[in-house]
């Protein structure tokens, strides 16, 4: 399922061109805003889009059996990610590199990209991958 692309949306889907994941930011009431806006839901401020570290946990998981696009072989893990620069900072993603019986809520996770076209732009899809570290 790939975005179409925006004025909203443009920055935290082609950031990862740069190894960046950008999230909106009210520099009014200092939150980061999720889903992606054009203005922020307590204060109707302009959202700047800041880089965040890419860093966060598994909220909650899970994994897919069904085949739904035959592009993308099952099993795989569809996960809410929560980011470490706010405890209400959630993003749907993937969870990759990684068996998906391994997957647990509380599990460390980094970002990465998968490169995917949409028309004639570049789309950066984040994922989550287990931390290393
Ligand atoms: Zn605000």
């Amino acid at each position: 399922m790939l975005p179409a692309l925006d004025d909203h949306n443009r920055a935290f889907w082609t950031a990862g061109a740069d190894g960046q994941l950008r999230v909106p930011f009210c520099t009014r009431c200092g939150v980061w805003v999720v889903p992606l806006a054009a203005e922020c839901p307590d204060c109707d401020g302009v959202l700047e889009s800041r880089a965040v570290c890419g860093r966060g946990t598994v909220f909650t998981y899970t994994v897919n059996h069904q085949p739904f696009n035959p592009a993308v072989p099952v099993p795989y893990v569809i996960a809410i990610v929560e980011l470490e620069e706010q405890t209400d900072l959630r993003i749907a993603s993937n969870i990759v590199d990684c068996e998906p019986d391994s997957v647990r809520i509380g599990l460390l996770v980094e970002v990465r990209f998968e490169r995917q076209e949409v028309g004639d732009e570049s789309v950066y899809m984040p994922v989550f991958a287990p931390r290393v570290d």
